[in-house]
């Protein structure tokens, strides 16, 4: 195979589709591959385009991050016809205990039958098989790397990932902590921090949240609403070290899905010891999700339970700016209203308590 050049080194070149994964795991997977001397190149934000491309090779009752998968690969491609390898992982598992929904698993699958794709580097990612090391030993191989080298290349790009996740936790946003990332710069809160009199907690998954085109900036509306947002990757790393126990009429149910899985843990907290730390819970879904689908509504009659205003809205290729600006503003109003009603101070006057022990 012909490689790429980058002064007198010789390097392969890899494309990251911005989509999924990306927005979950790319400082861990970007470290790790630049650490095997690898030249990445990562796909443009979503666009108009890239949608439409996605959606045509989309089948109709695949949800919209996969669509937009498929988009972004094919623009990844068509921009770079000297690519070596495309980077996509089979994840099956990040914990023991659960699985990431079956979309991810045969990902791999469904992307080499895509026109004019590269030899994709797929290894797997089954924590409930094997540690992650072993992953990243499995990939240097494809790369031509030893066992030694990746395995030092693992053990950075881990405490890379650690710094990054450290710094959310801190208070920064995914979306400024990945560009800080793929340009290399150290992780630096903004001066400038969005304050506001509301806080919401808004709930989805990675790609449905911090990929502003396909929910049409929903960050930045709720700000300019003059909104706080929290994600759960501001959460305290303790609040995801139990598992969620529903219990359906006496019978004992446990989150067979990892992300669910984890939204449900964030939300446990501020049903409990944190109700009084925000003002309302936003969960962004897609549409045709069947497990976002059903914990919504697990999560929908908790927040009555507790009196926390409570909005779900689903997203999909037709969503419109009209409509979804029309929900928010009701939405955030009648929140304002309450809190004015109750003489509650802003919410910009105090910072969020998280209390151990829930
Ligand atoms: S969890 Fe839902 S939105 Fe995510 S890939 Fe699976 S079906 Fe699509």
């Amino acid at each position: 195979m012909e490689l790429s050049t980058t002064g007198d080194k010789k390097r392969y070149k890899v494309g990251i589709p911005r989509a999924l994964h990306y927005y979950r795991y790319y400082p861990f997977w970007k470290k790790l591959l630049e650490e095997l001397d690898v030249e990445i190149v990562l796909s443009p934000p979503t666009n108009k385009k890239i949608v439409e491309e996605g959606v045509t090779h989309g089948f109709g009752e695949l949800c919209i991050p996969v669509k937009i998968y498929y988009g972004q690969v094919l623009k990844l491609v068509e921009n770079n016809p000297d690519l070596d390898f495309l980077f996509v992982p089979r994840y099956v598992s990040e914990v023991p205990e659960s699985y990431f929904c079956p979309k991810f698993l045969s990902l791999p699958d469904v992307i080499k039958i895509l026109p004019e794709v590269p030899k994709i580097l797929n290894f797997e990612v089954n924590v409930k098989e094997f540690p992650i090391s072993t992953s990243a030993i499995e990939l240097g191989k494809q790369l031509g790397k030893g066992q030694t080298a990746s395995v030092d290349a693992y053990k950075k790009a881990q405490k890379y990932f650690d710094e990054y996740h450290n710094f959310l936790r801190d208070g920064g946003s995914v979306n400024h902590a990945l560009r800080l990332v793929h340009r290399n710069l150290p992780f630096k809160l903004p001066k400038k921090q969005t304050k506001g009199d509301l806080r919401f907690l808004l709930l989805g998954h990675a790609y449905n949240i911090f990929d502003s085109f396909i929910n049409l900036d929903f960050i930045k509306k709720l700000h300019e609403q003059g909104v706080e947002v929290l994600t759960i990757e501001n959460l305290p790393e303790y609040l995801f070290k139990k598992p969620v126990i529903v219990n359906p009429r006496g019978g004992i149910l446990r989150n067979y899905w990892r992300h669910e899985e984890e939204i449900m843990q964030a939300i446990r907290f501020f049903l409990t010891k944190g109700k009084n730390e925000i003002d309302g819970v936003i969960f962004l879904i897609s549409f045709a999700c069947g497990p976002d689908s059903l914990i919504s509504e697990l999560i929908m009659r908790d927040m009555k339970v507790v009196g926390l205003p409570f909005l779900e809205i689903t997203m999909d290729e037709h969503s419109g700016e009209a409509g979804m600006m029309t929900r928010i503003e009701s939405f955030v109003e009648m929140v304002r209203r309450k809190r004015k009603k109750l003489g509650l101070e802003p919410r910009w006057k105090s910072k969020i308590k998280f209390y151990e022990g829930t």
